[in-house]
């Protein structure tokens, strides 16, 4: 059940994280919304409420570890528990390794690896003290397979697939009852593209989405799907992206 569970999204302020929160807030969740840009979150969580859901938002950049745990405190201050956390800030600006965009490669490794670590840090605490916590993360389906133009970022992707895998058999083993699920999509119409600066990339990558992309709805319904799975059950890995994309 989704009902009243108290839920922290992070990269809630557009795309997949903005349509997760809606359809969690129609299910009944109690919501939590971080990322960057405030105006986005305090509108996403205004609208939310006057639809007579619950949601509270947190400005939040996930490569700091402070923030993260502020985020933590917040869901607890207002909601008095955390029951899940879907770790799904990220960027992705695809370049090849010659262009040597190395600014970019430490911002991927900063928000994609070190803001789901950072995330579970903050978390896991409050998940052991409660003997039970679901933690969710979007990969990509570049953390299955290599792509050109995404050798760092499908780098970030590939050690989400294998911490949250990790992260799966030693909760099993512990007997945390602490649960996890990883996303790992293809192409969907979001803002995800504008953080591609290289010129080629984002045209190959423009052409792709335009041919195939779907709308990240169907990634809510699909984290919706984990989320309601009875305590004793886990949902590890779905890949999820257009029927048509080769
Ligand atoms: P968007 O660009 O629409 O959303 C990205 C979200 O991440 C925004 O809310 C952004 O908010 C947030 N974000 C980025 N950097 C930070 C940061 N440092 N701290 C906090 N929040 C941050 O793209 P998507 O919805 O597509 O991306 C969501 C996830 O899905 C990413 O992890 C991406 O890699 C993954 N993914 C997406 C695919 C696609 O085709 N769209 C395919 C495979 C995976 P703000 O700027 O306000 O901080």
């Amino acid at each position: 059940m989704i009902k009243d569970k108290v839920i922290i999204i992070t990269g809630a302020s557009s795309g997949i994280g903005e349509a997760t929160a809606r359809r969690l807030a129609r299910d009944g969740a109690k919501l939590v919304l971080g990322a960057r840009r405030e105006d986005r979150l305090k509108d996403l969580a205004g609208e939310i409420e006057q639809a007579g859901g619950r949601a509270v938002w947190t400005a939040l950049d996930v490569a700091n570890a402070g923030d993260n745990h502020r985020i933590v405190e917040a869901a607890i201050d207002a909601f008095g528990r955390v029951d899940a956390i879907f770790l799904n800030a990220g960027l992705m600006p695809s370049s090849p390794v010659s262009a040597l965009k190395t600014d970019e490669w430490d911002r991927m490794v900063d928000v994609n690896i070190k803001g789901v670590l950072h995330g579970v840090a903050a978390v896991m605490p409050k998940f052991l003290e409660q003997k039970s916590g679901h933690i969710l993360a979007t990969s990509s389906v570049a953390g299955l397979k290599a792509y050109p133009g995404a050798s760092v970022y499908g780098g970030t992707k590939w050690f989400v697939r294998n911490f949250m895998e990790v992260l799966r058999m030693e909760s099993a083993a512990e007997g945390t009852n602490i649960r996890t699920a990883t996303i790992y999509p293809a192409a969907i119409n979001t803002e995800l593209l504008g953080t591609i600066t290289d010129e080629k990339a984002a045209e190959g990558m423009k052409e792709l989405y335009d041919a195939y992309g779907i709308a990240p709805e169907r990634i809510a319904d699909v984290v919706a799907f984990a989320l309601d799975m009875p305590e004793d059950t886990t949902v590890n890995e779905f890949t999820v992206g257009p029927a048509r994309q080769p």
